[in-house]
């Protein structure tokens, strides 16, 4: 069968091209783990800035708060020693209600003084706190990142030898079975899958009599009319043809068929469709097949020499 070795391929290249497509999503999901560390750290950031507004605010008023109340003992001291200095009982007594009258707002002033540099003092506590917290955070992140970027660059380095597995098996395919064969994989893991019994195992349909032949033919790459994976042919043996049956093919392919409908379905005949109507000329695959595979065979040849004299 012309085919077996193309299959042994497709299978083959399938078990890497999983593995590879993991990776790659992984890789790229992989940055959304510091969102949460990285939120936190910018809330922090934030209500230091704002409080540390406030405390420089705080800090003014305390400034302004000391000279009104400098200002205040100066004018007392001033008028004790004129007071002092009085020498009639009016002058005395206007003097006396005036110091009396400072003296109240000197006490206000103290006050309010007071009350600003104790708010000042919390301030400035919560503050440090913050800075503590955003050290904290961004030595966490940073921790994080580390981790993450080793995570990563083992990630990498298997997709790199995934990606070397699988340059040497792409070239062996034709190139555009194979476009098609990723976008399979890409979307539902199995790309290549058996017919038993004429139905197909990647969707469960049952293949029409003359086409599920082609395939046991075995003589093109067929591709499954209802969700587009390659085909190819498994014979059941008698026990396993009575296994399947007693369970009931009937049952379980109505059932699979709602699977089949519910779960995915929509998206994926958009999908299957785009892929059909893309390649809708098998015969025309067909014909470039050959020659690209001409094609191929005269560029590789000395690639395939060299990878041969490294095997041996
Ligand atoms: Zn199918």
């Amino acid at each position: 069968m012309v085919t077996t070795e193309v299959f042994e391929n497709l299978k083959n290249l399938q078990a890497i091209l999983v593995q590879k497509y993991e990776l790659e999503a992984k890789v790229e999901s992989a940055p959304k783990q510091l969102n949460n560390q990285e939120e936190a750290l910018a809330k922090t950031q934030k209500e230091f800035i704002e409080k540390k507004a406030v405390y420089d605010e705080t800090t003014t008023a305390v400034s302004s708060l000391k000279e009104e109340l400098q200002i205040a003992i100066s004018q007392r001291e001033e008028y004790e020693k004129g007071i002092a200095d009085s020498t009639t009982h009016r002058d005395y007594e206007t003097l006396e209600k005036k110091i009396s009258e400072v003296k109240d707002k000197e006490a206000e002033l103290r006050h309010d003084l007071q009350k600003k540099e104790k708010e000042l003092d919390e301030l400035k506590t919560r503050l440090a706190e913050d800075e503590e917290l955003i050290k904290f955070q961004e030595s966490e992140l940073n921790t994080s990142k580390d981790s993450l970027n080793s995570e990563i660059s083992g990630y990498t380095k298997k997709i790199n030898e995934l990606k070397t597995k699988e340059n040497k098996i792409a070239p062996k395919l034709d190139q555009e079975i194979l476009f098609k064969f990723e976008r399979i994989i890409q979307r539902n893991t199995e790309g290549i899958v058996a017919v038993r019994n004429g139905v197909c195992m990647g969707c469960h349909m049952i293949l029409p009599a003359n086409f599920a032949n082609e395939v046991r033919e075995g003589e093109d790459i067929n591709f499954c009319p209802y969700c587009s994976r390659i085909l190819y042919y498994e014979e059941v043996s008698e026990d396993q043809q009575e296994d399947y049956f007693d369970m009931g093919v009937a049952g379980s392919l109505a059932g699979l068929d709602e699977d089949f409908e519910d779960e995915d379905s929509e998206e994926r005949e958009d999908e299957d469709e785009e892929i059909k109507s893309e390649f809708d000329d098998e015969d025309e695959i067909d014909d470039e097949d050959s020659e690209d595979a001409e094609d191929e065979d005269d560029e590789d040849s000395d690639d395939e020499d060299d990878d041969n004299e490294d095997e041996e």
